[in-house]
């Protein structure tokens, strides 16, 4: 079988990563995050003390990227990333590692390394997979891609609500900073900077529910591609 590859770029705090979970279990693909690669090898920098005064050494951090091992572990039906075996998914969350995340992700090496991990891992699948560079860079060829983006004060609300529920506090002025900043920072890097794909569809949810979304993206599916799937 042919796989079939959704890609859904955008903005931080777009709702991407719950949007992809949710087309993943009602069309039966994999879900990917790749952004939680990115978190993770972030994570493995702070807990190895490389950054200094807000900058790293790039040597030092090529380096710690061999040490690192990623791998999952299924709970409660989801998939969570581990880091050396250790299940890091809420740890990567928190705001230590959203600060200095984008700077990681400006490094071609970083880029490539995660890269290599994500198409190996999805090979012959159906997926969807979120991030910034999924359309334009990882997989150019995805037969559908989406851009997604929101009003900026609306996903601050937003991921303060959600970082709340798993039981971390910041406030949201320094969420809707850290949103804007990384907003900035990953739509002017260099290396693959974040930017819709000529050919994805643009998705602006700041006044969407879940199901609202899922109903855009389902007569897509099934008027475009001639999908069908189960209606839940
Ligand atoms: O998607 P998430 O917000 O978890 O991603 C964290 C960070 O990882 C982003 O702000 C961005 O700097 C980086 N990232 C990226 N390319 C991707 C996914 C994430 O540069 N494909």
């Amino acid at each position: 079988m042919t796989s079939f590859i959704i890609a859904i770029d955008g903005f931080s705090s777009t709702g991407k990563s719950s949007f992809a979970q949710m087309i993943a279990k009602r069309m039966n693909f994999v879900y990917v995050d790749s952004g939680a690669i990115y978190r993770l090898v972030t994570l493995n920098a702070l807990q190895q003390d490389l950054f200094k005064d807000g900058s790293i050494d790039q040597n030092l951090l090529k380096d710690s990227l061999e040490s690192i091992d990623v791998s999952y572990e299924i709970k409660n039906s989801k998939s969570e990333i581990c880091l050396n075996g250790v299940n890091v998914e809420k740890r990567i969350r928190m705001i230590d590692v959203a600060d200095h995340v984008s700077l990681i992700a400006s490094f071609g090496f970083v880029r490539d390394w995660v890269n290599d991990k994500l198409r190996k891992s999805v090979l012959g699948m159906n997926v969807v997979m979120d991030g910034r560079d999924i359309g334009t860079t990882v997989f150019p060829n995805a037969q559908l891609k989406i851009f997604m983006t929101a009003d900026p004060q609306i996903r601050a609300q937003r991921r303060v609500a959600q970082l709340a529920a798993s039981g971390s506090n910041p406030s949201f002025d320094e969420v809707y900073k850290n949103i804007l900043e990384r907003d900035y920072f990953d739509s002017h890097r260099e290396v693959s900077p974040l930017k819709q794909a000529a050919d994805a569809i643009v998705l602006d949810n700041s006044h969407m529910t879940m199901e609202q979304q899922m109903d855009w993206i389902m007569s897509i599916m099934r008027e475009k591609f001639n999908f069908t799937f189960d209606e839940a």
